[in-house]
């Protein structure tokens, strides 16, 4: 049980006779039974004569031993290095104390170098660009076997590596030299809320580098952050912080809001894969990052392997939505861990199954990170349309993996001439192929399709052995059998060996991965 982390009272003692010096400290028993007992204990507690202590803290275990956590002035000046934990038993006895100094101090305390002086040796020490003027304050130092009459000076600015520091530098009083440096600002996950555009209110893990400051960086999730282009086309942008953790409004009139798509497709694209077993999209703990609000109506989304980061579009403020839908996120993503494992060359068959394989992905990271009316379904971008948003079951998208011929444009069996279309078309084979072995020759909803005319060779008896095993199986062949030029027909073998490693080639899945390969013309 914690009762607070208030600072309660200031008892001096010089005498070795602690005295409670406020009301706060009255109302506090436990704390009071302390420091009645410090001057007995004085040796445990490195106590000199000139020690004064301010209580910080009282923790009460629920067996009654408590745990009372004090800083340390030494003649009036704080002691960096001199706070203590006094542990008492149930009974109230005194049983020990946590401290890391070693002897009590013994120093003298005017300095021989200046306020000033100090600050400019920390100006100097600083690594970064400085803001404002640096605050100073006279202290003793006793740390790492280092005991000194040192100033604690506060130089705030930019740290070399871009992030906002509050550097404490510690400068010996009387030779300047720098002791110790310590940045306040520390990498600290903070639980944010996020409303979206299209996944309705969704957590998110940020960054917090100050009280009341927020950065849209996610400190879990390799650092992942999203920057605003405000409708640039070029250069990184401006990484979005906030003041409250609240962040967007589920509207495009708050330029948050279409960050929060991105964040939470970054998010659950994240954990999908970690979920795979693998480490980041980059496989060794890297995430990328995204930038929004690129360019004016563009109406796209797109990865770059050379910035490792995605980047979206606006849409056209009438017809099409941001761009930053769940299945759009996961498919850019993809591309990432596309790239990074079998590296398929994105022209000809190999492009068509790397434009595929991010399809695929990107319908999985829908079906996990789904919130509200937008459901999850075998539809690609459905819910960068306008007339879709909230509409839980809608038919018109960009792709659709069940019958890829419904786009116009993409095939839904395989042919020896499928290389020469456009990736975005001959991916519908492959896509095909997922649909049909994680479900079946079975009709989505909101579609009547005849199971014969969802398959290419009239096998419509086709075991679903779902989304999850599906997604194992291909997952293992991009990253452990395809390389860089596979085609299709290597890609049912890439399959039929994951499927073998893992479910064994007597399995369910093994038998089912082959015949939803020749149900799309792949054998
Ligand atoms: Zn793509």
């Amino acid at each position: 049980m914690k009762i607070g982390k208030s600072l309660f009272f200031l008892a001096i003692s010089a005498s070795f006779a602690p005295t409670i010096a406020s009301a706060a400290a009255d109302n506090n028993p436990v704390a009071a039974q302390a420091l009645n007992q410090m001057p007995a204990h004085a040796q445990a507690l490195r106590m000199s004569a000139r020690d004064a202590f301010v209580v910080k803290d009282v923790i009460l275990d629920t067996n009654g031993a408590s745990h009372v956590r004090m800083d340390r002035l030494y003649a009036g000046l704080p002691v960096i290095g001199g706070d203590l934990v006094m542990h008492m038993s149930a009974s109230g006895a005194f049983a020990n104390a946590s401290t890391t100094m070693t002897s009590s101090l013994s120093l003298a305390t005017k300095p021989k170098a200046s306020s000033g002086s100090a600050i400019r040796a920390a100006n100097a020490a600083f690594a970064g660009i400085t803001s404002g003027q640096p605050s100073s304050v006279l202290s003793v130092y006793t740390r790492n076997g280092v005991t000194a009459l040192a100033y604690d000076v506060l130089v705030r600015g930019t740290a070399a590596s871009g992030r906002p520091s509050e550097t404490h530098v510690i400068v010996d009083a009387n030779t300047l030299a720098v002791l110790d440096k310590f940045d306040d600002i520390k990498t600290t996950a903070a639980a944010g809320t996020g409303n979206s555009l299209t996944s309705g209110v969704v957590p998110l893990t940020t960054d917090q580098t100050g009280a009341t400051t927020f950065v849209l960086r996610d400190p879990t999730r390799g650092n992942h952050y999203i920057n605003d282009l405000a409708g640039r086309r070029s250069g990184n942008g401006t990484t979005y912080t906030d003041s409250d953790n609240l962040w967007g409004n589920s509207s495009t009139s708050n330029s948050q809001t279409a960050a929060v798509d991105a964040m939470y497709g970054q998010n659950t694209t994240w954990d999908f894969y970690q979920s795979l077993g693998r480490n980041g999209i980059n496989g060794t703990g890297g995430a990328g990052y995204s930038r929004v609000h690129y360019s004016r109506n563009y109406v796209n989304a797109y990865w770059s392997d050379s910035c490792f980061c995605m980047t979206y579009g606006d849409g056209d403020g009438a017809t099409y939505l941001p761009l930053v839908a769940l299945d759009v996120a996961g498919h850019e993503m993809t591309h990432g861990v596309t790239s990074t494992s079998a590296g398929l060359v994105y022209s000809g068959q190999s492009g068509g199954l790397n434009e595929s394989m991010s399809d695929i992905m990107g319908t999985m990271v829908e079906f996990r990170g789904t919130k509200g009316n937008n459901l999850p379904n075998y539809l690609i971008g459905e819910r960068i349309y306008t007339a879709n948003n909230n509409v839980p079951t809608p038919t018109t998208a960009l792709r659709y993996m069940f019958k890829p011929s419904l786009d116009g444009a993409s095939p839904d069996c395989y042919t020896s001439t499928i290389g020469n279309l456009d990736v975005h078309f001959s991916s519908g084979v492959s896509n095909h192929f997922f649909y049909l072995l994680s479900e079946g020759a079975v009709s989505p909803s909101g579609f009547s399709l005849s199971p014969a005319s969802l398959v290419c060779n009239g096998n419509t008896a086709l075991t679903a052995i779902g989304r999850d095993a599906a997604s194992r199986i291909l997952y293992r062949a991009l990253t452990v059998y395809w390389t860089s030029s596979t085609n299709y027909s290597q890609a049912r073998a890439g399959t039929l060996s994951a499927a073998a490693d893992l479910y064994g080639t007597s399995s369910t899945q093994y038998n089912a991965v082959a015949a939803a390969w020749s149900a799309v013309s792949v054998n």
